[in-house]
């Protein structure tokens, strides 16, 4: 056996035993894969599940969130951080609200929040289509096992082999959770592999850890979010106090969060989201 066919083999042997249970992995509907993927971006599957089961008992069509507001959005989203992904998947919902899937297949990335991992993702899915989504689970796999300084590139190269015969489904499924609980980030768990002895374990330093949340823009932006999504009218003036930030901290991310549509500024004084 080759190492392609190798490597299919085994991660897909280990699915079968391993695999993650979740609703959506039995639906085709590209409304619930995008929803997920979505709410996935940069949090944790099983955290980013419970806040999909919540959007979707709420939203179950695009109709639905296509008609409330950026406040009710936010605050279902409340917990998650990262509130820009909100507001660009409400804006997808309003899209989606007068066209379908189908008539923008398979052109995706025309819906905001919708990148070449999430337009995959919806191809492989939804649409069975034979495509490989590339995420940093994926291609960090496939670096390690092959020993490639370039995955994308060789996973572009050898797409059509590594889905011979089996569901890009089933194959992007089982990349996904072995990336999340055997090849992991740090600690990659090698010692319980089965593909240890055929893998390169080419291990590039990663120096992409994400900088401490305590007292970043980050934090501090959800800690706005939060009040605002509680409060109306806000006094610019106070928020400082209230939340106890800094002034000169917090004023550059008022003005951001603004830009992006976030937030509503009423005569220079006043602080609301947008509606
Ligand atoms: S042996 Fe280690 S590096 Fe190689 S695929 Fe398994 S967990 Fe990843």
């Amino acid at each position: 056996m080759n190492k392609i066919n190798l490597f299919k083999h085994e991660l897909l042997k280990w699915s079968k035993k391993n695999k993650r249970e979740y609703s959506w992995r039995y639906s085709n509907d590209p409304w619930k894969i995008l929803l997920l993927e979505i709410i996935a971006q940069q949090t944790q599957l099983d955290r980013a599940n419970i806040y999909y089961e919540k959007f979707i008992k709420r939203f179950p069509t695009p109709k639905e969130m296509s008609i409330v507001t950026k406040k009710e959005i936010l605050s279902l989203w409340s917990g998650l951080g990262y509130n820009s992904r909100a507001l660009r998947l409400h804006e997808a919902s309003k899209i989606l609200s007068k066209k379908s899937f189908d008539s923008i297949y398979p052109n995706f990335e025309v819906l905001p929040g919708v990148g070449k991992y999430t337009k995959n993702a919806i191809l492989s899915f939804a649409y069975k289509e034979k495509v490989i989504a590339q995420d940093t689970n994926v291609v960090r796999i496939f670096s390690r096992f092959f020993g490639t300084k370039n995955p994308e590139s060789f996973i572009e190269e050898n797409e059509k082999i590594l889905l011979k015969n089996i569901q890009s489904r089933k194959f992007n499924e089982a990349l996904m959770d072995f990336g999340s609980k055997i090849c992991k980030s740090k600690n990659p768990l090698c010692d319980s592999c089965l593909l240890e002895p055929n893998c390169k374990k080419f291990f590039q330093d990663t120096k992409h850890a994400q900088s401490a949340f305590k007292g970043s823009s980050r934090e501090i932006r959800g800690k706005i979010i939060k009040y605002l999504i509680n409060n109306e009218n806000v006094e610019i003036s106070s928020l400082n106090k209230t939340l106890e930030i800094e002034d000169s901290k917090i004023k550059p991310i008022i003005k951001k969060l603004a830009d992006e549509g976030l937030v509503n500024i009423k005569n220079k004084k006043l602080i609301e989201i947008s509606s």
